[in-house]
Protein backbone atom coordinates (compact mmCIF):
# COMPACT_ATOMS: atom_id res chain seq x y z
CA UNK A 1 0.00 0.00 0.00
CA UNK A 2 1.43 3.03 -0.67
CA UNK A 3 0.27 6.26 1.31
CA UNK A 4 0.30 9.64 -0.70
CA UNK A 5 0.39 12.73 2.25
CA UNK A 6 0.04 16.06 0.69
CA UNK A 7 -0.57 17.92 3.79
CA UNK A 8 -4.05 19.95 4.66
CA UNK A 9 -5.80 19.34 8.26
CA UNK A 10 -4.79 15.31 8.75
CA UNK A 11 -1.44 15.90 8.99
CA UNK A 12 -1.26 18.06 11.82
CA UNK A 13 -0.50 17.81 15.51
CA UNK A 14 -0.62 20.12 18.34
CA UNK A 15 2.49 21.17 20.10
CA UNK A 16 1.72 20.45 23.30
CA UNK A 17 4.16 23.08 24.49
CA UNK A 18 2.43 25.94 22.23
CA UNK A 19 -0.77 24.24 21.25
CA UNK A 20 -0.29 25.15 18.02
CA UNK A 21 -1.27 23.30 15.34
CA UNK A 22 1.74 21.85 12.82
CA UNK A 23 2.81 19.72 10.21
CA UNK A 24 4.26 16.72 11.58
CA UNK A 25 6.90 14.54 9.90
CA UNK A 26 5.22 11.79 8.09
CA UNK A 27 7.58 9.07 8.45
CA UNK A 28 6.16 9.10 12.63
CA UNK A 29 2.41 8.49 11.45
CA UNK A 30 3.04 4.76 12.81
CA UNK A 31 3.99 6.82 15.69
CA UNK A 32 0.75 8.65 15.73
CA UNK A 33 -1.38 5.60 14.74
CA UNK A 34 -0.23 3.11 16.11
CA UNK A 35 -3.36 1.29 14.60
CA UNK A 36 -1.54 0.74 11.53
CA UNK A 37 1.26 -1.73 12.72
CA UNK A 38 -1.80 -4.13 12.70
CA UNK A 39 -2.61 -4.23 9.50
CA UNK A 40 -0.73 -7.40 7.85
CA UNK A 41 0.44 -5.76 4.88
CA UNK A 42 3.25 -2.95 4.54
CA UNK A 43 2.69 0.90 3.86
CA UNK A 44 4.77 3.13 2.58
CA UNK A 45 4.30 6.48 2.99
CA UNK A 46 5.60 9.11 0.40
CA UNK A 47 5.31 12.75 1.72
CA UNK A 48 4.83 16.67 -0.45
CA UNK A 49 7.82 18.35 0.75
CA UNK A 50 6.39 20.72 1.84
CA UNK A 51 2.61 19.71 2.41
CA UNK A 52 0.23 21.77 0.97
CA UNK A 53 -3.02 23.21 2.45
CA UNK A 54 -5.43 22.11 -0.49
CA UNK A 55 -6.42 25.70 -1.29
CA UNK A 56 -2.91 25.65 -2.81
CA UNK A 57 -3.61 22.59 -4.68
CA UNK A 58 -2.30 23.18 -8.64
CA UNK A 59 -2.48 21.33 -11.64
CA UNK A 60 0.97 20.60 -11.08
CA UNK A 61 0.18 18.86 -7.86
CA UNK A 62 -2.22 16.59 -10.01
CA UNK A 63 0.29 16.20 -12.64
CA UNK A 64 2.94 14.98 -9.57
CA UNK A 65 0.77 12.62 -7.95
CA UNK A 66 0.17 10.87 -11.68
CA UNK A 67 3.51 10.49 -11.84
CA UNK A 68 4.11 8.97 -8.39
CA UNK A 69 1.37 6.45 -8.44
CA UNK A 70 2.35 5.98 -12.20
CA UNK A 71 6.45 4.99 -11.18
CA UNK A 72 4.71 2.78 -8.35
CA UNK A 73 1.87 1.23 -10.00
CA UNK A 74 3.13 -1.95 -10.41
CA UNK A 75 5.06 -2.01 -6.87
CA UNK A 76 1.93 -1.48 -5.03
CA UNK A 77 -2.38 -2.75 -4.71
CA UNK A 78 -3.40 0.02 -3.97
CA UNK A 79 -2.94 3.79 -3.15
CA UNK A 80 -4.54 6.17 -0.18
CA UNK A 81 -3.78 9.97 -0.80
CA UNK A 82 -3.99 12.28 2.12
CA UNK A 83 -5.25 14.98 1.47
CA UNK A 84 -6.93 18.88 2.65
CA UNK A 85 -10.76 18.59 2.57
CA UNK A 86 -11.19 22.27 0.86
CA UNK A 87 -10.38 21.18 -2.93
CA UNK A 88 -10.39 17.42 -2.39
CA UNK A 89 -13.09 16.73 -5.14
CA UNK A 90 -11.64 18.55 -7.47
CA UNK A 91 -8.12 16.45 -7.08
CA UNK A 92 -10.57 13.50 -7.53
CA UNK A 93 -12.30 14.40 -10.61
CA UNK A 94 -8.61 15.48 -12.05
CA UNK A 95 -7.64 11.84 -11.19
CA UNK A 96 -10.14 10.19 -12.11
CA UNK A 97 -9.32 11.50 -16.24
CA UNK A 98 -5.86 11.77 -15.52
CA UNK A 99 -5.62 7.84 -14.74
CA UNK A 100 -7.04 6.45 -17.57
CA UNK A 101 -7.96 2.84 -17.57
CA UNK A 102 -7.28 2.76 -13.18
CA UNK A 103 -7.41 -1.06 -12.18
CA UNK A 104 -6.75 -0.61 -8.75
CA UNK A 105 -8.09 1.63 -5.83
CA UNK A 106 -6.84 5.29 -5.70
CA UNK A 107 -8.64 6.77 -2.33
CA UNK A 108 -8.54 9.86 -1.29
CA UNK A 109 -9.33 10.53 2.39
CA UNK A 110 -8.39 13.57 5.05
CA UNK A 111 -9.98 15.59 8.10
CA UNK A 112 -11.90 18.07 9.45
CA UNK A 113 -9.84 17.71 13.21
CA UNK A 114 -6.09 16.58 12.67
CA UNK A 115 -4.97 13.38 13.48
CA UNK A 116 -3.04 14.64 16.79
CA UNK A 117 -6.57 15.68 18.29
CA UNK A 118 -8.20 13.90 20.59
CA UNK A 119 -11.74 13.87 19.13
CA UNK A 120 -10.29 13.35 15.23
CA UNK A 121 -11.91 12.31 12.41
CA UNK A 122 -8.44 11.47 10.95
CA UNK A 123 -7.96 7.98 12.24
CA UNK A 124 -11.41 6.53 11.34
CA UNK A 125 -11.21 7.78 7.80
CA UNK A 126 -7.41 6.98 7.37
CA UNK A 127 -7.87 3.10 9.01
CA UNK A 128 -10.77 2.94 6.81
CA UNK A 129 -9.46 4.19 3.63
CA UNK A 130 -6.58 1.55 4.07
CA UNK A 131 -8.80 -1.00 4.71
CA UNK A 132 -10.61 -0.23 1.55
CA UNK A 133 -7.87 0.18 -0.82
CA UNK A 134 -6.46 -3.47 -0.22
CA UNK A 135 -10.05 -5.07 -0.05
CA UNK A 136 -9.69 -7.82 -2.67
CA UNK A 137 -12.62 -10.28 -4.25
CA UNK A 138 -12.01 -14.03 -3.54
CA UNK A 139 -10.18 -14.12 -7.03
CA UNK A 140 -7.52 -11.36 -5.74
CA UNK A 141 -8.90 -8.49 -7.91
CA UNK A 142 -9.76 -5.19 -5.90
CA UNK A 143 -13.32 -4.48 -5.03
CA UNK A 144 -12.80 -1.18 -5.88
CA UNK A 145 -10.53 -0.16 -8.87
CA UNK A 146 -11.46 3.28 -9.28
CA UNK A 147 -10.58 6.66 -8.25
CA UNK A 148 -12.76 7.43 -4.68
CA UNK A 149 -13.14 9.62 -1.83
CA UNK A 150 -13.65 7.74 2.10
CA UNK A 151 -14.96 10.21 4.06
CA UNK A 152 -16.80 9.79 7.28
CA UNK A 153 -18.93 5.67 6.78
CA UNK A 154 -18.98 6.59 2.99
CA UNK A 155 -16.99 5.23 0.56
CA UNK A 156 -18.06 7.89 -2.78
CA UNK A 157 -17.16 8.15 -6.69
CA UNK A 158 -14.03 10.72 -6.77
CA UNK A 159 -15.69 12.69 -9.75
CA UNK A 160 -18.80 12.66 -8.39
CA UNK A 161 -18.18 14.00 -4.85
CA UNK A 162 -18.99 17.48 -3.59
CA UNK A 163 -17.37 18.94 -0.31
CA UNK A 164 -20.72 20.71 1.59
CA UNK A 165 -20.24 21.18 4.77
CA UNK A 166 -16.89 23.21 5.95
CA UNK A 167 -17.81 21.92 9.91
CA UNK A 168 -19.71 18.52 10.17
CA UNK A 169 -17.66 15.29 10.19
CA UNK A 170 -20.19 14.59 7.13
CA UNK A 171 -18.46 16.76 4.25
CA UNK A 172 -19.08 14.87 1.57
CA UNK A 173 -21.77 13.98 -0.64
CA UNK A 174 -22.56 12.44 -3.72
CA UNK A 175 -25.82 13.63 -5.06
CA UNK A 176 -25.95 12.58 -8.24
CA UNK A 177 -24.63 8.69 -7.76
CA UNK A 178 -25.20 6.31 -5.35
CA UNK A 179 -22.40 5.62 -2.53
CA UNK A 180 -20.03 3.10 -3.58
CA UNK A 181 -19.62 1.56 -0.15
CA UNK A 182 -21.11 2.37 3.37
CA UNK A 183 -18.96 1.81 6.58
CA UNK A 184 -20.46 0.77 10.26
CA UNK A 185 -19.84 -2.46 12.20
CA UNK A 186 -18.87 -3.99 8.07
CA UNK A 187 -18.13 -2.14 4.75
CA UNK A 188 -21.29 -2.78 2.82
CA UNK A 189 -20.07 -2.38 -0.76
CA UNK A 190 -22.48 -1.63 -3.57
CA UNK A 191 -20.98 -3.84 -5.76
CA UNK A 192 -23.59 -2.88 -8.75
CA UNK A 193 -22.40 0.66 -8.28
CA UNK A 194 -18.74 0.08 -8.59
CA UNK A 195 -16.88 -0.04 -11.96
CA UNK A 196 -15.68 -2.33 -13.55
CA UNK A 197 -12.40 -1.95 -15.43
CA UNK A 198 -11.47 -3.19 -18.65
CA UNK A 199 -8.26 -5.03 -17.54
CA UNK A 200 -7.37 -5.50 -21.44
CA UNK A 201 -6.65 -2.11 -21.85
CA UNK A 202 -3.59 -0.67 -20.18
CA UNK A 203 -3.23 2.08 -17.34
CA UNK A 204 -2.53 5.19 -19.17
CA UNK A 205 -1.21 7.79 -16.66
CA UNK A 206 -2.01 11.49 -18.25
CA UNK A 207 -0.17 14.79 -17.44
CA UNK A 208 -1.50 17.18 -19.25
CA UNK A 209 -4.00 20.38 -18.07
CA UNK A 210 -4.69 23.39 -18.99
CA UNK A 211 -6.32 25.85 -16.70
CA UNK A 212 -8.58 28.59 -19.12
CA UNK A 213 -11.52 27.95 -17.85
CA UNK A 214 -14.13 30.11 -15.78
CA UNK A 215 -17.36 29.95 -14.57
CA UNK A 216 -20.35 31.90 -14.83
CA UNK A 217 -23.25 31.76 -12.16
CA UNK A 218 -26.20 33.25 -13.18
CA UNK A 219 -28.86 34.95 -11.27
CA UNK A 220 -31.84 37.35 -11.45
CA UNK A 221 -30.93 40.45 -13.15
CA UNK A 222 -27.65 39.78 -14.64
CA UNK A 223 -26.24 42.63 -16.97
CA UNK A 224 -25.18 41.81 -20.14
CA UNK A 225 -21.68 43.59 -19.38
CA UNK A 226 -21.10 40.96 -16.98
CA UNK A 227 -21.51 38.15 -19.28
CA UNK A 228 -19.85 40.24 -21.97
CA UNK A 229 -16.78 40.69 -20.09
CA UNK A 230 -16.85 36.98 -18.66
CA UNK A 231 -17.39 35.63 -22.46
CA UNK A 232 -14.61 37.78 -23.41
CA UNK A 233 -12.27 37.28 -21.49
CA UNK A 234 -9.22 36.92 -23.00
CA UNK A 235 -7.35 33.01 -23.11
CA UNK A 236 -10.36 31.59 -21.97
CA UNK A 237 -11.90 28.78 -23.92
CA UNK A 238 -14.22 26.83 -22.17
CA UNK A 239 -17.22 28.50 -20.00
CA UNK A 240 -18.76 26.05 -17.19
CA UNK A 241 -22.50 27.60 -17.31
CA UNK A 242 -24.55 27.56 -13.63
CA UNK A 243 -27.54 27.82 -14.99
CA UNK A 244 -31.10 27.14 -13.00
CA UNK A 245 -32.76 24.19 -12.57
CA UNK A 246 -33.03 21.62 -14.99
CA UNK A 247 -30.46 23.59 -17.38
CA UNK A 248 -32.74 27.01 -17.66
CA UNK A 249 -31.41 30.55 -18.56
CA UNK A 250 -33.39 34.26 -19.56
CA UNK A 251 -34.88 34.51 -22.67
CA UNK A 252 -33.10 38.00 -23.26
CA UNK A 253 -32.31 38.17 -26.96
CA UNK A 254 -28.86 39.66 -25.61
CA UNK A 255 -28.06 36.81 -23.64
CA UNK A 256 -28.39 34.46 -26.92
CA UNK A 257 -26.60 36.78 -28.75
CA UNK A 258 -23.89 36.97 -26.56
CA UNK A 259 -23.90 33.21 -26.16
CA UNK A 260 -24.17 32.90 -30.17
CA UNK A 261 -21.04 35.01 -30.29
CA UNK A 262 -19.28 33.14 -28.64
CA UNK A 263 -19.68 30.04 -29.86
CA UNK A 264 -18.99 30.99 -33.10
CA UNK A 265 -15.76 32.51 -32.40
CA UNK A 266 -14.60 28.69 -30.56
CA UNK A 267 -15.48 29.11 -26.90
CA UNK A 268 -16.73 25.58 -25.17
CA UNK A 269 -20.12 26.65 -23.77
CA UNK A 270 -21.26 24.02 -21.03
CA UNK A 271 -24.23 23.67 -19.06
CA UNK A 272 -24.64 22.39 -15.34
CA UNK A 273 -27.51 23.16 -13.04
CA UNK A 274 -26.64 25.47 -9.64
CA UNK A 275 -29.07 22.55 -7.88
CA UNK A 276 -26.45 20.56 -6.01
CA UNK A 277 -28.92 17.07 -7.32
CA UNK A 278 -30.33 16.47 -10.62
CA UNK A 279 -29.75 16.90 -14.44
CA UNK A 280 -29.76 18.94 -16.76
CA UNK A 281 -32.30 18.73 -19.60
CA UNK A 282 -32.01 20.97 -22.48
CA UNK A 283 -35.32 21.17 -24.11
CA UNK A 284 -37.35 20.26 -21.48
CA UNK A 285 -38.46 23.86 -20.80
CA UNK A 286 -38.71 26.87 -23.52
CA UNK A 287 -36.01 29.31 -20.92
CA UNK A 288 -33.16 26.03 -22.27
CA UNK A 289 -33.85 26.42 -25.93
CA UNK A 290 -31.89 29.90 -26.73
CA UNK A 291 -28.75 27.82 -25.06
CA UNK A 292 -29.25 24.85 -27.60
CA UNK A 293 -29.48 27.23 -30.29
CA UNK A 294 -26.06 28.60 -29.13
CA UNK A 295 -24.06 25.72 -29.36
CA UNK A 296 -24.38 24.95 -25.18
CA UNK A 297 -23.51 21.29 -24.73
CA UNK A 298 -25.18 19.82 -21.94
CA UNK A 299 -23.08 18.72 -18.40
CA UNK A 300 -25.91 16.71 -17.89
CA UNK A 301 -25.61 16.11 -14.01
CA UNK A 302 -21.98 16.36 -13.73
CA UNK A 303 -21.03 18.08 -10.44
CA UNK A 304 -18.73 21.80 -10.67
CA UNK A 305 -15.89 20.01 -9.81
CA UNK A 306 -16.18 17.54 -12.37
CA UNK A 307 -17.03 19.77 -15.42
CA UNK A 308 -13.81 22.26 -14.92
CA UNK A 309 -11.50 19.29 -14.42
CA UNK A 310 -12.90 17.27 -17.47
CA UNK A 311 -12.61 20.51 -19.56
CA UNK A 312 -8.69 20.83 -18.01
CA UNK A 313 -7.97 17.48 -18.95
CA UNK A 314 -9.55 17.64 -22.69
CA UNK A 315 -7.86 21.19 -23.14
CA UNK A 316 -4.59 20.02 -22.06
CA UNK A 317 -5.20 17.22 -24.67
CA UNK A 318 -5.29 20.02 -27.70
CA UNK A 319 -8.28 18.67 -29.16
CA UNK A 320 -10.26 20.00 -31.55
CA UNK A 321 -13.25 22.07 -30.30
CA UNK A 322 -15.90 19.63 -31.93
CA UNK A 323 -14.38 16.66 -30.24
CA UNK A 324 -14.26 18.10 -26.96
CA UNK A 325 -17.71 18.59 -27.53
CA UNK A 326 -18.15 14.99 -28.23
CA UNK A 327 -16.06 13.74 -25.03
CA UNK A 328 -18.39 16.55 -22.74
CA UNK A 329 -21.34 14.97 -23.71
CA UNK A 330 -19.61 11.34 -23.31
CA UNK A 331 -19.80 9.35 -20.34
CA UNK A 332 -15.71 8.61 -19.70
CA UNK A 333 -15.19 7.13 -16.14
CA UNK A 334 -18.30 7.20 -14.83
CA UNK A 335 -18.40 10.95 -14.11
CA UNK A 336 -22.21 11.41 -15.63
CA UNK A 337 -25.26 9.84 -16.20
CA UNK A 338 -26.93 9.61 -19.49
N1 LIG B 1 -7.74 24.03 4.69
C1 LIG B 1 -7.58 22.61 4.85
C2 LIG B 1 -7.22 22.02 3.49
O1 LIG B 1 -8.07 21.83 2.67
C3 LIG B 1 -8.82 22.02 5.39
C4 LIG B 1 -8.78 20.53 5.59
O2 LIG B 1 -7.81 19.85 5.39
O3 LIG B 1 -9.82 20.00 5.98
O4 LIG B 1 -6.05 21.77 3.25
Amino acid sequence: MLLIYTGGTIGMRENPETGALESFNFDLILDEVPELRRFDYRIHAFTFDPPIDSSDMGLEHWARLVRVIADNYDRFDGFVILHGTDTMAYTASALSFMLENLCKPVILTGSQLPIGKLRTDGKENLITAIEIAAARHEDGSPIVPEVCIYFKEKLMRGNRTTKINAEQFNAFRSFNYPDLATVGMHIRYNEAAIRKPDKSRPFKPHYLVESNVVVLTLFPGIKQSLVHAVLNIPDVKAVVIRTFGAGNAPQLKWFKEELMDANKRGLLLVNITQCQAGSVHMGLYETSLPLMEAGVVSGYDSTPECAITKLMFLLGHKLPTEQIKKMMDSNLCGEITK
